[in-house]
This record gives structure tokens, sequence and C-alpha cells, in this order.
């Protein structure tokens, strides 16, 4: 609860969607429910738990298409319909239903109790997955287990759309049923206590340019309803209960961020072309066709990165051919004439599919990963290929491998796109039989290769996130040794540098598609280390456009060289912040 002789309580979390916002605090649901739990049930009460138990499921189900028709009949939610059908595929799951039910029997306890036993379950496995995006998934789990739990407790849920005033919502976690009827303009901003930079709630909260700070750990306690708030979506800060200095303060940094956004609003249609005409390919990273609309909006030239890993979460089978096909046929035309990119599946081991059966692995993010994972399943991989091929013939795709280490790895991914090719021939498929295919450089020994590896692909493309991760031996998910990932290291300069060259050398162009591509101060040290592409999130698209365009590729060469020849990290970033503040006084006084 709140002081409230307490003012200017800031709290730091993480900014996943920038804007500065004051309004009224909405708070949503106090945070977990509280499960009655009966145990040693008589025989008697077995069926009556297992039909009110099929009851909420109905019900459950029932709600989430209402939400999922009236978003269609708005045309308001359309991007987010994809992860509404997704928690109604979750809601027929056996593993969800059947398991529910096989412990109500078993063990003779009430449904709450079962559901909540079943949730647990599936929520470990989802935390013992490494990789934060797909653990991340785990609280769709939450959700809709949350959904059945109130409508077999008959409790309410919160309809964020029926908010009538602007305020700032306030919730332990929302659901994406939540966030997909955020009106923006009645929604000013929203925190929650949980949550990461890539949980859907905030990718939604970025497609939808609504300021959010997530992974506040307790606001939920720390504010009362109608307390008054500051967000700063970019900082991650928030202050409750603001003095009238503070507001001021904030009132002042916000006409600010606006008149930045107006100004950079400017370079929408505007191409990315340095002072002297070269041009650059500024591309945006999608994880879902939803975000395409925003990459676009954003200016950016095409699709530089799709991870295509979001197709095969949420869900006990594999996504058929039909289903790539899908998917990627709508990705391509919302993006064509301009290109998409879209990288093979990136996934660790049994991480993402209890059936596969594979050994747990010590060390995963050096394990069965991305490319061997595919190699090893090469049926797998084979109906993805034909997915993608499938989509070629609809616009401008060009296909990547991830975590590529050596050549050898390389040809036989391209075998078996071969023999994908050649079976959709048989089968009278059109695809487009010249479909670029590119390599992520991300493995060290991938880099020091890579004259030897250009020869073989039609383009490169760095994965910086992994580059360093590899190259500076730090775990990229590793807080403790976070303060060692440095991205202006010496050595990953000159690695990338290296690549660039190779890629020069054998005619082939060369992006980054990692977050370095999208700070603006990497951005310029990149541009002069020779990079014909860069890729990154929507938000980032105009201020590196700014970037681009503020410099000629002869001053950038300039600044890369002399970037080269320091020591040290430290050294190489107070370069180049001056370099920054040379050219953007305003943002760097
Ligand atoms: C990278 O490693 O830089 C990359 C873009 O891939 P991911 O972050 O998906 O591993
Ligand atoms: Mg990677």
């Amino acid at each position: 609860m709140t002081d409230q002789t307490k003012t200017d309580i800031v709290l730091k979390g993480i900014g996943v969607s920038p804007g500065i916002k004051i309004g009224r605090a909405y708070l949503v649901d106090g945070g977990s429910l509280e499960t009655p739990a009966y145990c040693y049930l008589d025989t008697t009460y077995i069926s009556s738990e297992t039909k009110r138990f099929k009851d909420a499921v109905h019900e459950s189900k029932d709600q989430l298409l209402k939400i999922r028709n009236k978003l269609l009949k708005d045309g308001k939610g359309k991007e987010h319909i994809r992860i509404i059908d997704a928690h109604i595929m979750m809601l027929e799951d056996k593993m969800l239903i059947d398991d529910t039910i096989k412990i109500i029997k078993k063990e003779k306890v009430n449904a709450e109790w079962a559901i909540r036993m079943v949730m647990k379950e599936i929520r470990e496995f989802f935390d013992s997955i490494d990789d934060e995006y797909i653990r991340e998934r785990g609280s769709d789990i939450d959700h809709i287990c949350d959904r059945v739990l109130k409508n077999l407790m008959g409790k309410k849920h919160e309809a964020i759309a029926e908010i009538k005033e602007e305020v700032i919502v306030v919730a332990h976690d929302l659901a994406p049923t939540d966030t997909a009827q955020m009106v923006k303009g009645k929604i000013l901003g929203f925190l929650t206590d949980i949550g990461g930079k890539t949980s859907h709630t905030a990718i939604v909260a970025r497609s939808l340019e609504i300021p959010a700070v997530v992974g506040l750990e307790n606001i939920t306690q720390k504010v009362n309803a109608g307390d008054t708030l500051i967000i700063d979506g970019a900082s991650g800060l928030v202050v409750i209960n603001p003095s009238k200095k503070v507001i001021k303060e904030y009132e002042k940094k916000r006409g600010q961020y606006s008149d930045y956004e107006k100004l950079l609003h400017h370079y929408r249609k505007l191409p990315a072309e340095m002072q002297d005409g070269r041009r650059i390919r500024l591309m945006g990273n999608i994880e879902m066709v939803e975000e395409v609309s925003s990459i676009l909006d954003h200016g950016a030239d095409g699709i530089g990165l799709y991870r295509t890993e979001f197709l095969y979460l949420n869900r006990k089978d594999l996504p058929t051919e039909d289903e790539h096909f899908k998917v990627y046929k709508d990705v391509v035309e919302k993006v064509s004439p301009h290109p998409t990119i879209i990288r093979t599946l990136d996934i660790g081991g049994d991480k993402f599919l209890s059936q596969m059966e594979l050994a747990p692995e010590m060390n995963p993010a050096m394990g069965l990963r991305a490319i061997r994972f595919c190699l090893k399943e090469p049926d797998i991989f084979k109906t993805q290929l034909k997915g993608i091929l499938r989509a070629s013939v609809f616009g401008n795709l060009k296909i990547m491998f991830p975590m590529i280490s050596g050549v050898e790895e390389l040809r036989k991914a391209k075998v078996i796109m071969e023999e994908a090719k050649e079976e959709l021939r048989t089968q009278g498929v059109p695809f487009n039989p010249k479909i670029f295919v590119g390599a992520m450089v991300e493995v060290p020994s991938a880099a020091i290769i890579a004259d030897i590896l250009a020869k073989e692909v039609d383009f490169f493309s760095i994965g910086t996130n992994d580059l360093l991760q590899y190259s500076l031996a730090i775990d990229r998910v590793n807080e403790h040794v976070a303060y060692l990932y440095e991205p202006l290291h010496p050595a990953v300069l000159r690695i990338i540098k290296h690549i660039v060259d190779a890629a020069h050398n054998s005619g082939i162009a060369v992006g980054v598609c990692g977050e370095m591509a999208g700070e603006p101060e990497h951005a310029l040290i990149l541009l002069g280390l020779g990079l014909d592409q860069l890729s990154m999130n929507a938000l980032s698209i105009l201020k590196v456009k700014k970037v681009i365009r503020s410099i000629k590729y002869s001053e950038a060469k300039e600044i890369g060289e002399k970037a080269l020849a320091f020591s040290t990290a430290q050294e190489i970033e107070r370069f180049i912040k001056g370099e920054m503040a040379k050219r953007f006084p305003e943002e760097y006084s």
C-alpha cells in the first residue's frame, strides 16, 4: 500500500516500449488467485468435479471467442487475433485437459487444485528453458489457467476494453487477451510486476506504441487505485505520486520526447541514404506476422530477420508444411515488394517439444541448437523449407540458416533444401528455384572462415547477440557476467570487420541483425565498418535512419578505422559518444 504522505517514490523496471505519460493508476487484478484445495474427495464428487472443470474450459473458450469476434468486427485487434487463437488452442491441449481430469480422478482432488498441479508442471517445464523468449511463453499457460480458475470460482474477468477514462494500467501481469483489447488513447501506458523484453505484453506494447514498463516486481503492492503515476517507457522508470516539481520536469521531458518523435517521423519516407549517396538496407526484425505493419510504418526497407520459432510454440504438435506456407505467404505478401529474410528454426534441443525425448544438456547454448537440431531432424527441417519455398513465388523471399559453424554444416543444410525443391518439383508445386540463401555468422569459427563460407552463400547476416556470447565467452542470459557483454570490445569490432571484408571480397552483401544494429551509437561504427544492411526492432528504425542520413560514407569509414585502433571498449565508447555529440549536439549535451 502506498504511504499517502510519501511522494516521488521511484521504481525501476524494464522499459519495453518508450514514451512518457502522466496519469491515474487503474489496478487490474491483485495478483494470483487463492485456490481452494480439497483432498480425498468421495468418489461421488469425482464426476461432478470433472464436469465442473469441463464446463469452465467451455466457458473460457466461449469468452475468448467473443473477444476474438469483437476484435475482428472492430478491425482493431486483427494483429493480436493469432495470440488469442493460440490460447484457444491451448484450451484444447490434451496435456492440459486430460492430465487435469486424470489428477481429479487419481488424486481425488477438486478441479481448482488439479488444474493448479498441471499448471505447475507445465510451468516448471517452461521455466527450465534457457531461451528467454521461449521461457516467457510459459506466461501464456498462467493466463489461460487463470481464466479457467476464475470461471471455476465464479470470479469476474476485468474488461480492459470497457475502461472509459485515460488511465495507466497496473497489473501483476497482463494476458495477451487484455493487451489486444487496449485502445490507444484510453490506455496511456501499462506497468506490470512480471515480464521481460520478449514477453507478449512487451511485443504488443511496442506494436501499439503504448509506453510500458514490465518486471517491476511489486508495483501492484505499492500503488493504490487513483494514485498519480509517471511512466517513462524508455528508461524503465516509474514515479508514484510525483511532487509538482517532478511532474514539471517530466512534462518538459515529455515535450522534448514528442518533439523528438515528430522530428523522427519526418524520416519515415526518406531513404536510408548516406550523404554521399551510399544506400543502406534498413530492415526490421519480427517474431510474428503482426509486427510487419509496425516495421513498415516506421519506414523499413523490408524484414531482415524473421525469427520463426514463434510458430512452434504453445503447441504439442509440429507446424505442418501448409501452416508454414500460409504464414510465410502472409508475411511476404505484406512486405512485398521489399525483401523478407526468413531464418530457419533456431531452437535448442528438446526445449520445445516434450515428445522429442532428447537428453538434457549441460550447456544448451553450445548444444543441439538451431541448424544442428535441424540437421539431426531433417524431416522437421524439410517441412519448414518446403513451406518457405512454396511462399517464395509470392514475393521477394530469402532463407538464412542460423548458427552455422563450418562449411560442411552449410552444405548439408543446402542438400536438404535441394531435396525439398526436388519433392516440390515432383509434386508440380511452384517455387523460386533461385531463392537467395544466406548464413548467419554468429559462431567465431564461421567468422574466421568467412572468406570460405562467402563462396557458398548469397549473403551474410551477422548475429551479434550470439557472436558476442561465443567470442567473449559471456553467457548472454547470465546477469552475473552481463558487465562483460561489450558490443564495442575491440575483438568484436575486428571480427565484424573481418567478416565484412570477406563478404565484399566475394561480392556478397553483409548485414547485422543482432541488437547492436538498433543502437544508434553502435550503428554509426557498423556503417564505418562497411555493413550493407542493418536489421532491428521497429522503434529503432528511425533513430538509426537519422544516423545514416547524418554522415558521408567516407567520414563513417574514418570513424570505423579510428574505432578499430583503440585498445578497450571504454575508449571506443568515449570516442563514439564524442562523434555522436558532434552530429547531434541537442541529444548529447
Ligand atoms: C543474434 O544472435 O544476434 C540473432 C539475431 O539471433 P538471436 O538473437 O535470435 O539468437
Ligand atoms: Mg543468434
